[in-house]
């Protein structure tokens, strides 16, 4: 099959499929129609007095409707098919006209079903409605079920060790969260293969069992490498992922994004191929800013009610999502995408829940024998570990969403010793990207141990994690890639402490030496 065979066009006027609809007609501007509202649309003409719809069959519609287009009304320069310019001139008969070849007039109908235009009615310009129609636009077709294939092949699937020891290659510290992660994605996977299976190929006493989906809830402090974590999963998969801001959603209808439109992101980042899309990841980073609002008269449209709508996504819905835009309207066609198999993670930074785990341990240990545990609470910096699905709802989360997130896990606040490894240790690490960049200036780059450790007390400060750490390597950068290439001498350039302290240069050494 041609790749432009494995898309469907879509009707622009009912917005259905080329498979749910059928063949479609091709009118100008790559507009597409379905049979369905081509045959309603001139039945509807026929009442203004149009010579009504004659039986046709599909190729022979098609044909009148190019020879329309051809000679009988030419297509004006703004791309308007001539039957509606007819229209919009209000001239009888309009507009240049050929003499159909006689040959032609005999394989036709005389009259042709457009009539010749509307008296008094003003059409839209098609032509201006190009692109903003989406005229292109086009959905991957869906596989029947039957020869669904899994995204990913159950024997490629890497196995959760393996999973892990790819992220440590990229995500540094976090052994809890990756260990978590990588159990929960590879037995997502291994259900969507499960699902493609035939029943025969389980052992009697499994052939029913349904296997849940394991969305997850992330929990930690902004800049510990949530979203990078579920980025990177993607990447290593090579499965479609959607990363959107829950802030930014809102009920449907008010300002802001309604909820589907994190489906359409995900669409669109499987390059609207559908079955891609439904086995997708989907990110909601800032979840905890839907918590619910405390005390609060006005109507919560970005909160709770957005959790509501959720709800049917996290489970699984169908829903119509646009093609190719972030929101609804009448132009874009749409398309069905189940949220079955879509894994659903959310991260948030939950503010101080750690003041609630406490309040609960503490409640806990004073009724037991430990209350001398009591006083340690405080000083235990992974209490976030201890987070219980209770603790989520009293912070605001609705019951009904905390239960279709079956996997919460915390992620640690990073210390200096952490960031200075993100700094060096990565596959892609800052330093290392700066070092190759010196490389071609045939540049050696060096940090010393201080100085790494004198960045990352300076990116502790700001309190944003290891997202300060880019900002401050690129300030104190920049004066040495301006400088550096100046001068073809130059062979090795060490970053110390008292640089980043701004108490003195880089130590440079000469070539040669
Ligand atoms: P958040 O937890 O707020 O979603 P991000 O995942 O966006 O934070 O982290 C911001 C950036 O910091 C990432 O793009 C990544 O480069 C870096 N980073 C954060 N945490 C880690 C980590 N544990 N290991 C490696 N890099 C990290």
């Amino acid at each position: 099959m041609s790749d432009n065979n494995q898309y469907e066009e879509i009707c622009h006027m009912c917005r259905r499929s080329e498979q749910n609809a059928g063949k479609m007609f091709h009118l100008p501007n790559q507009i597409c129609v379905c049979e369905d509202c081509m045959k309603k649309t001139m039945s509807a003409m026929s009442r203004f007095g149009f010579a009504p719809m004659p039986e046709m069959s599909h190729d022979e519609l098609q044909t009148l409707i190019d020879g329309a287009q051809a000679f009988q009304m030419p297509q004006s320069p703004d791309g308007m098919p001539d039957f509606l310019q007819t229209a919009q001139n209000g001239e009888e008969g309009g507009g240049e006209t050929v003499e159909p070849d006689p040959e032609d007039a005999q394989k036709k109908p005389k009259q042709s079903p457009f009539g010749n235009g509307f008296p008094n009615i003003s059409f839209l310009n098609m032509g201006d409605l190009q692109g903003l129609m989406g005229g292109g636009q086009k959905v991957k077709r869906r596989k029947p079920d039957e020869e669904k294939v899994p995204i990913i092949d159950i024997k490629d699937i890497p196995q959760p060790h393996k999973l892990k020891e790819m992220l440590d290659e990229y995500v540094v510290g976090q052994e809890h969260a990756k260990k978590v992660i990588s159990v929960a994605v590879y037995n997502h996977y291994k259900r969507l293969a499960a699902e493609c299976m035939k029943d025969e190929e389980f052992p009697d006493s499994l052939k029913s069992v349904e296997i849940e989906k394991s969305n997850m809830l992330m929990i930690g402090p902004t800049g510990c490498g949530k979203t990078y974590l579920v980025r990177t999963l993607a990447k290593l998969l090579n499965v479609p992922l959607a990363i959107a801001d829950a802030t930014s959603l809102t009920e449907a209808g008010y300002i802001g994004d309604d909820i589907e439109s994190v489906v359409s992101k995900l669409l669109a980042a499987a390059d609207n191929d559908v079955d891609r899309a439904e086995s997708g990841i989907i990110f909601v980073d800032e979840i905890d800013k839907i918590a619910k609002k405390k005390n609060t008269n006005s109507r919560d449209v970005s909160g709770e009610s957005v959790q509501q709508g959720m709800l049917k996504l996290l489970e699984g819905a169908e829903v119509e999502v646009p093609v190719g835009a972030g929101s609804k309207n009448a132009m874009v066609p749409l398309t069905t995408i189940n949220t079955k198999n879509i894994l659903f993670i959310c991260g948030g930074a939950f503010p101080d829940l750690d003041e609630i785990i406490k309040q609960r341990l503490r409640k806990q240990t004073s009724i037991g024998f430990n209350a001398e545990l009591k006083d340690s609470l405080d000083k235990r910096k992974d209490i976030l570990n201890e987070v219980t699905v209770e603790d989520i709802k009293k912070y605001g989360m609705i019951p009904e969403f905390v239960g279709r997130m079956p996997i919460i896990f915390a992620l640690q606040g990073l210390g200096e010793e952490m960031l200075v490894d993100i700094l060096t240790k990565p596959k892609n690490a800052i330093i290392k990207q700066y070092r190759k960049l010196l490389s071609l200036d045939e540049v050696d780059l060096h940090f010393t141990d201080e100085a790494l450790l004198e960045v990352a007390k300076k990116a502790m400060e700001k309190d944003t994690g290891a997202r300060a750490l880019r900002s401050i390597i690129e300030d104190l950068m920049l004066d040495i890639m301006y400088e550096i290439p100046k001068d073809d001498n130059i062979g090795k350039v060490t970053i110390t402490a008292d640089y980043i302290l701004g108490k003195g240069g880089p130590v440079i050494e000469m070539r040669g030496n």
